[in-house]
């Protein structure tokens, strides 16, 4: 990983801070974009992920499109100067507001969740005095094999509408003039690692389209979502997801004839270049014998193992490389019993004022941190901005 290397460099920064590796970025925005256009296949970006301005900058050079969960996304991703025409908005609860928002920016797709949603939208666009294009985000009832925190597409998720309710009010749905129902769309989880899962799901996405398109809807492309999953385990291995393999299955299995066919890549585009860079503060043994390593980050930068129990590969990166190896645990300093980074980490002998990596963090990192114990938000530190 990159902080190792230029670890001196990293200690003239206040930790702790996020940083960015722009190269390893580059290079997986690269990935994707070769491996998609094999296909023809249109690749967006799920903001949610990281909406660090300079991080979208660079990702909009390379042409993506972008996926948002709200307004405030849409917007963000507006200003950022991506074309609404690439934009998609999904979520299962959107405001009038929001929903306003995304109708005066015609973007391309409102994924809408709900039949109470669909007339909403109809009678907003009304409103308006527009026609919005829109997908059904269709419950596929899949499971993803994934952790049971992120799975969306089990038929008992509040995410999507169930087909059989789109079945039931086909007509309805039909009949409604100020939406122009263009797609369909689900995303059935993330950090999907058995890649046999995206195999159902292109059979599924093959019937609902086949039954729906026999009722008279007809669309224009098809939305899978993404989910996609990387390598927390060892990311030196695979700094950069099986984009290929994913897509390869998606070719061989979905069979929706000359649709444009959509992907919605949030973790796998910027989870690995991401490493949250924090200082040991103190060492200390509890009456148990566990050795403790507190560190200045906390759940408040980084919530994904208070939240979901999620594993990041830890390292120091500034103790000696012959130091000898001791198991710590690596606790936060907020006020909360499961701010745990990692308990029995094999660390080099870890001592105050050490900088540690807690990797693969460029995902759902910064973008839910919060000032939980009033902590100051994190930095950034951009490896193409490094003197
Ligand atoms: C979160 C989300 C994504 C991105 O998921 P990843 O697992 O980060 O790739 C894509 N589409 C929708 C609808 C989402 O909610």
């Amino acid at each position: 990983m990159l902080s190792r290397q230029i670890a001196p460099k990293l200690r003239g920064y206040e930790t702790p801070f996020y940083l960015y590796d722009i190269g390893l970025l580059r290079q997986t925005l690269e990935s994707v974009v070769y491996e998609s256009n094999k296909y023809g296949y249109k690749v967006h970006y799920a903001i949610k992920a990281n909406y660090d301005d300079h991080l979208l900058g660079i990702i909009r050079q390379y042409g993506l499109g972008i996926d948002c969960a709200s307004g405030n996304e849409l917007r963000k991703a507006v200003e950022a100067g991506f074309d609404p025409k690439g934009i998609v908005y999904a979520g299962v609860g959107k405001r009038d507001k929001e929903l306003r928002y995304a109708i005066e920016q015609g973007i391309m797709a409102i994924n809408c969740e709900s039949i109470q949603e669909l007339e909403l939208l109809d009678r907003l666009s009304a409103e308006a005095g527009k026609v919005t294009d829109i997908a059904l985000r269709i419950n596929p009832d899949i499971d993803p094999k994934t952790n049971h925190c992120i799975d969306t597409g089990q038929a008992d998720s509040k995410f999507g509408i169930s087909y059989e309710e789109v079945l039931a009010n086909a007509d309805e749905i039909k009949a409604l003039k100020n939406v122009n129902i263009i797609g369909i769309h689900l995303h059935i989880g993330s950090q999907i690692r058995e890649l046999h899962v995206f195999e159902n799901m292109c059979n599924k996405v093959n019937v609902i389209v086949e039954n729906l398109e026999k009722l008279g809807f007809s669309f224009r492309f098809v939305d899978v979502g993404g989910g996609l999953g990387v390598n927390y385990d060892v990311p030196e291995n695979e700094p950069i997801p099986n984009f290929a393999s994913l897509f390869s299955i998606v070719h061989n299995h979905l069979a929706v004839g000359d649709k444009e066919v959509h992907f919605e890549f949030g973790r796998s585009i910027v989870a690995e270049c991401g490493e949250l860079i924090t200082t040991v503060l103190f060492n200390k043994t509890t009456a148990t014998g566990r050795k403790l390593v507190i560190v200045d980050a906390s759940m408040t930068e980084l919530i994904r193992p208070a939240l979901y129990g999620s594993y990041h590969n830890i390292e120091n990166i500034t103790a000696k490389d012959d130091e000898v190896r001791t198991k710590y645990t690596v606790v936060g300093t907020a006020c909360e019993s499961t701010d745990v980074f990692d308990e029995n980490v094999t660390l080099r002998k870890t001592q105050r004022g050490d900088l540690l990596s807690i990797k693969s963090a460029g995902a759902y990192g910064m973008s839910m941190a919060s000032r939980y114990n009033l902590h100051d938000l994190p930095g950034a530190v951009y490896s193409d901005e490094i003197k």
